[in-house]
């Protein structure tokens, strides 16, 4: 299996945090007597994804002079791009307690066990304006990711991590694959070459479409659904899961697609997250990434293609990653098949299109939308889930 070659992860080293059977107790003992943090849940989804190297080559929570390197530049002070600083919060009054603490304990919450000792370089006090206007594109406090930052604390708390343990997780056992997990899941099937697919969406037949004309030019498809942090209207991680369950099973190759998922919190940040979803998606051995029209978009914030365009301000190989760029699609009754307007020549009423507030208000109906939008599977799992919501 090992004759694969495979992609190298971002700078060139998948990092594992995680200390050894050996080292456990260790790091355990020594927490016990640190002043502790409780880590938000956003933060907690970063911490997991350096702790298993979904965030290589860093190995903690960023300082201040690759935070603005990161922010003016997109690259990490030595040069490797970088989209979106990775930071762990604090308030004035935390920082204020830690004072002159060499390390402390990271845990889930008041009085639980923590999970990961951060040896402290530093304390620094955040930029939030231009934090918000370099990744979000905006200071608009109704923006999701800027809503975040700003309920966050304004200094941020440097350094190495050592991790205990993973943030315990009841959800998705089976579904939970490191970077080194998905490295060896490609290499066991023989793929060389491996598309990624980031969603926090139920899949309807134009992601398929995508999906599946991406997988035409590789050897492997990665279904990465985020299962982070979402803002509370997006459709919620388990009945996506089903969604996607249900596709696998009636619609996919087996040898060919798996699904495995991404623990990271979204941002809402569309360029600038595509470009880190990318990086990321490299470290867990993709080849190849998917960008959408509106990738990690949210209400107006972003041109429909930025995402896409972002990638051009790299040197061509400088990210390792090959983005893979998608119209929208649809069914068109013409061509008698999944298009986009790339191949399809007709007009707008030989194509079936609904809105996403009409394809959410068929759901909650009880009504499947037709079947050339969305399989009958994954739409009996939406009316399912949606019974009793308010409109
Ligand atoms: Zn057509």
């Amino acid at each position: 299996m090992s004759e694969i070659t495979q992609i190298q992860p971002h700078g060139g080293t998948l990092v594992n945090l995680l200390a050894g059977d050996d080292e456990t107790d260790a790091v355990r003992t020594e927490a016990a007597n640190m002043p502790k943090i409780v880590v938000s849940p956003r933060e907690l989804a970063d911490l997991e994804m350096l702790a298993v190297g979904a965030l290589s080559p860093l190995t903690g929570f960023q300082g201040e002079a690759d935070y603005h390197s990161v922010l003016d530049t997109m690259h990490l002070g030595n040069g490797l791009p970088w989209a979106i600083p990775v930071t762990l919060s604090v308030d004035d009054e935390t920082a204020h307690r830690l004072g002159g603490a060499e390390a402390v304990g990271l845990t889930a919450a008041d009085g639980a066990e923590p999970l990961a000792v951060l040896r402290i370089t530093e304390v620094f006090k955040r930029d939030r304006s231009k934090e918000a206007v370099n990744v979000y594109g905006t200071e608009e406090p109704e923006h999701p990711g800027v809503a975040a930052m700003l309920a966050a604390g304004e200094f941020c708390v440097a350094g190495e991590l050592s991790v205990i343990a993973l943030p315990p997780h009841n959800d998705f056992q089976g579904y939970r694959l490191t970077p080194a997990q998905t490295r060896a899941a490609f290499a066991d099937r023989g793929w060389r070459t491996v598309v990624g697919f980031q969603t926090r969406n139920p899949i309807h037949r134009a992601h398929e479409y995508i999906q599946k004309c991406a997988l035409e030019i590789v050897d492997g498809l990665l279904v990465h659904p985020l299962v982070g942090a979402t803002k509370g209207d997006d459709v919620p991680a388990d009945v996506r899961m089903r969604c996607y369950e249900a596709l696998f099973e009636g619609y996919y190759p087996k040898d060919r697609a798996m699904v495995s998922v991404f623990p990271a919190a979204m941002r809402y940040a569309g360029p600038k997250e595509a470009i880190w979803h990318a990086i990321c998606r490299k470290n867990y051995g993709c080849t190849h990434f998917i960008v959408g029209r509106d990738h990690a978009g949210v209400g107006s914030y972003y041109g429909t293609y930025d995402a896409q365009k972002i990638f051009e301000r790299f040197e061509p190989g400088e990210l390792g990653i090959e983005t893979l760029n998608f119209e929208h699609s649809f069914w068109c009754n013409a061509c008698e098949g999944m298009a986009s307007p790339k191949t399809c020549p007709h007009g707008e009423e030989t194509r079936v299109s609904l809105s996403g507030t009409k394809v959410r208000e068929m759901l909650r109906d009880g009504e499947r939308p037709p079947i050339e939008f969305s399989r009958p599977e994954v739409a009996d799992i939406l009316i399912e889930a949606m019974q009793g919501q308010e409109a």
